[in-house]
């Protein structure tokens, strides 16, 4: 029997960059130094006290619950450890029907989703934005309605240009900041605008917050819940992943409107079997300890951005040093005419340097690049030296 692909998976946007894709494998298999800074994958280790945590409850052998399916032996300190930290961090107060723990965003973007949409619904997503958004949509058999985000916005939506029949028909509008892969912060007003939108057109809104944490040069992300009654109407994806470096360890929370909550739980009830409880452990160790840890991981990465940056510009770029997340957003140089995939290629054949093609993410991200600074500082001080010998 021939292998057999649903539907919804065929209606997936392909990968359109397998030209590149395959001169990378071939370099690679040709022994010629590749230096990839495509994806957004902390380097850095996990800090050593959550380590610390993690092993101390997999070993714990009081804890006769130690191996068992997460969801049916939950813990308390996780919730209560999301609780703390929203009061710590955003002053925000959360009920116990208000905090769901996941095995980080992507899966809970797409169990919440699969919770929240049926099939021939509407939802609203960003683009240029993470592809996660309509591969739930598309799973849940939904469409999704693109908003761009454009420069001149300040790589915000125009909430008002969306067109009155989508806001008729959507139920479900997706925002993240500080932005993949824009680079781009919000401020609290923006939020403020979001649910309002929400509430004069009953659209719930679902904020994905993976970067609030990795922010520079005293820029602090506010969270959508700061904004009162915004609990009513949105619900926030927060991640430990890039915050901490736990990216492998599958973990996070989903917080806000109680009854959208419901929704994705009884998702995960139907579809996973939970977290461990010593990741459930080691989550709470880093919330707890998060205004600790993160300075430090994000000086790493204040320290890459600034020569990915001043690199580019000193061959002609004139960016702004990104406020927020983990990345470098560049127009590709005007003789590629807009075409990110080209500038791509060219980049790699001339110095075997991987940057992310901004059409990736969507129509609106075509004539753009993104640079990743996940990897180890020589990786990047090479690339940036390969770049710089462009000149
Ligand atoms: N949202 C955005 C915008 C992301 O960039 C990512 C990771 N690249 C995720 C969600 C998912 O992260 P995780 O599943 O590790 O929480």
């Amino acid at each position: 029997m021939e292998a057999m692909l649903a539907n919804r998976l065929q209606k997936l946007r392909p990968y359109p960059f397998a030209a590149l894709r395959r001169k990378i494998a071939e370099a690679r298999k040709a022994g010629k130094e590749v230096l990839n800074l495509g994806i957004g994958d902390p380097d850095r280790p996990t800090p050593d006290p959550v380590v610390a945590e993690m092993c101390r409850a997999v070993r714990d052998e009081a804890d006769l619950n130690r191996h068992r399916y997460g969801c049916d032996v939950p813990t308390a300190e996780f919730p209560q450890a999301v609780k703390d930290f929203y009061r710590r961090r955003f002053g925000v107060t959360l009920a116990d029907d208000q905090v769901v723990q996941t095995s980080g965003s992507k899966d809970a973007i797409v169990q919440f989703a699969m919770g929240i949409l049926d099939p021939g619904d509407m939802a609203i997503a960003p683009e240029p934005g993470y592809p996660t958004y309509n591969i739930g949509h598309t799973f849940a058999s939904a469409v999704t309605h693109y908003v761009p985000l454009l420069r001149e916005n300040g790589f915000l939506p125009d909430l008002e240009a969306i067109p009155a029949e989508v806001r008729r028909l959507a139920k479900l509008l997706w925002v993240n900041y500080p932005n993949n892969p824009t680079t781009a912060v919000c401020g609290l007003d923006f939020f403020r605008s979001v649910v309002e939108f929400a509430r004069k057109n009953d659209i719930l809104i679902a904020s994905d917050q993976s970067y609030s944490e990795n922010t520079y040069d005293g820029c602090v992300a506010p969270s959508i819940l700061q904004v009162e009654g915004a609990a009513d109407v949105a619900v926030e994806f927060f991640s430990l992943s890039k915050a901490f470096c736990m990216t492998g360890w599958r973990i996070g929370m989903a917080v806000g409107h109680a009854g959208a909550l419901k929704a994705l739980g009884l998702v995960k009830d139907n579809s996973d079997n939970g977290t461990l409880r010593a990741i459930q452990f080691a989550g709470a160790k880093a919330l707890d300890m998060a205004e600790t840890l993160i300075p430090e991981i994000n000086a790493v990465y204040r320290r890459r951005r600034d020569l990915v940056v001043d690199t580019l510009n000193g061959l002609g770029w004139q960016l702004e040093k990104p406020k927020g997340t983990i990345y470098v957003w560049a127009a590709v140089p005007e003789r590629f005419g807009g075409d990110s995939a080209a500038f791509a290629s060219d980049l790699f054949d001339k110095t075997g340097v991987v940057v992310t093609p901004g059409a990736v993410y969507g129509q609106h991200g075509e004539g753009y690049f993104r640079i990743s600074l996940t990897y180890p500082d020589e990786v990047l001080t090479r690339a940036m030296e390969r770049l710089a010998g462009q000149r």
